[in-house]
């Protein structure tokens, strides 16, 4: 009986938080559905989603993912105590089945506690990570007589609060069921390039600076300029969604034009004000490399700010040089010509043969960040980039390690000579006047 109790227990209850499993929470809801209908009551069904989970993940890891997991379903059980349930549905995702004395005001009520729960900070070793949650609201019987109906309700009123700019409530309307035949990926495609132009006459897209610091001085040697996109609503787009979505039109030359234009003048700026030698590192996109024009573009503003060629540098993806070589190699050379550096970003993600990284006219390699993530427990990462630091010096080329986050790896790095690090540990993605902490002594 035990045992069967503890399997059944296996069988309903999510691992990581404790709460009732996605299969369990359908039952529950689909029970609640056939006595709402025989008592003639109604009750909601929340849909909470957090916001900018992925990007803590990213960061600090997955133990760090799962202690915001773990805190928050604790705080959504408090909120709960006096009646309801709680799912994990997976991922990020949850729901929360509410029988109340019936009324939609306290399902309002609930949700805004939901949203304040996400709100407060959750503690992670000495740092404080913040998210936020997005809640959709259905109601039974208005907008579903079954449990797939409300979640599937549910849902679509969550993603409305995503649009609304996150860290928001919704109830389901027909107009959040629009906004879900919206998400068909082409008019969502379409309606972002639309933005995208807008958003460059109307400055809604800004730089930020990643440092990289050379770990012998300890000194600041360049910066990455790094593009993002706050819209109206005060949200910030990451470059991982509307770069692809530029690529897919000349919007991208208009962008690209953008962010040398403004990070030269940025470069200029600090220059001037404590880092005489400091470079600048600026990535590039296909459709802008390819251009046979590029050279005498990037001179004229590089010229028109003062600065010297060798002090930017392009950063273009080991892929994007392999697909495409007889088109890009010539570009590059031309670069190389005028004074320009090259680096190859994501390096040990795009197969080059060795014979043609010989051939081509680059002065560093950054190791792409998925290498530096096993750092030191994985002994193919290690060898990997061990391999790729010997490479380096052999061909006489910078070698720069990035998405470093930890301890460890900085040790691990330095231990085997490679002293260009950038990463979250030394500094993250930083504005302009921010630098300034980097100042020499
Ligand atoms: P990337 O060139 O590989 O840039 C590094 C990315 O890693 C940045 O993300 C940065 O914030 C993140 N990062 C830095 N240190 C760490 C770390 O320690 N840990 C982790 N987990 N991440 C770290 P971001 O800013 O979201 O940029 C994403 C990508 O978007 C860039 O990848 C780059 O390919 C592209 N991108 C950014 N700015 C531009 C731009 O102006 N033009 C073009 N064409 N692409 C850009
Ligand atoms: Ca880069
Ligand atoms: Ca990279």
């Amino acid at each position: 009986m035990e045992q069967q109790a503890h399997i059944r227990q296996l069988a309903q209850v999510d691992d990581l938080t404790g709460l009732t499993n996605r299969n369990h929470f359908h039952q529950l809801l689909d029970a609640n559905c056939l006595s709402a209908t025989a008592a003639n009551t109604i009750f909601g069904v929340l849909f909470v989603d957090l916001d900018r989970f992925k990007p803590i993940n990213d960061a600090f890891g997955h133990e760090a993912g799962n202690v915001v997991l773990r805190e928050f379903a604790q705080r959504l059980r408090k909120i709960t105590a006096d009646g309801g349930e709680v799912g994990r549905l997976g991922g990020d995702e949850f729901a929360i089945l509410m029988t109340p004395k019936g009324s939609v005001t306290q399902l309002k009520v609930l949700a805004e506690r939901v949203l304040q729960a996400a709100n407060r900070p959750f503690i992670y070793g000495d740092r404080e990570l913040s998210v936020s949650a997005s809640v959709g609201i259905s109601v039974f019987p208005e907008h579903g007589w079954t449990s797939a109906e409300l979640m599937r309700n549910a849902d679509a009123a969550m993603y409305r609060s995503k649009q609304n700019g996150r860290n928001a409530l919704c109830f389901f309307s027909d107009e959040a069921n629009a906004s879900l035949a919206q998400q068909s990926s082409l008019v969502q495609q379409l309606t972002m390039e639309t933005e995208l132009q807008h958003a460059l006459v109307s400055n809604e897209l800004f730089l930020e600076y990643q440092p990289v610091f050379d770990s012998v001085g300890g000194k600041m040697v360049a910066v990455e300029a790094l593009i993002r996109w706050r819209r109206a609503n005060g949200e910030i787009v990451y470059p991982d969604v509307f770069i692809p979505i530029a690529e897919q039109s000349r919007l991208i030359m208009q962008i690209g034009r953008w962010v040398v234009q403004q990070a030269c003048k940025d470069l200029a700026f600090l220059q001037q004000n404590g880092f005489p030698e400091l470079q600048m590192n600026i990535n590039m996109a296909v459709p802008e490399f390819v251009s046979p024009s590029l050279p005498e573009e990037l001179m004229s503003i590089t010229n028109s700010h003062n600065l010297s060629n060798h002090h930017l540098c392009l950063e273009l993806t080991e892929g994007l040089v392999m697909k495409q070589p007889e088109k890009v190699i010539p570009v590059m050379q031309a670069l190389r010509h005028l004074g320009f550096k090259i680096s190859l970003d994501d390096f040990g993600m795009g197969y080059s043969s060795l014979s043609r990284l010989k051939k081509l006219p680059i002065s560093s390699l950054k190791i792409d960040r998925s290498f530096i993530q096993g750092l030191p427990r994985d002994r193919g990462d290690c060898a990997i980039v061990r391999t790729i630091l010997d490479l380096g010096r052999h061909m006489n080329l910078k070698v720069i390690a990035e998405g470093v986050e930890t301890d460890a790896q900085l040790v691990f790095l330095r231990q085997f000579g490679c002293t260009l690090i950038q990463g979250f540990i030394l500094s993250r993605p930083k504005q302009l006047t921010d630098l300034m902490v980097y100042l020499p002594a």
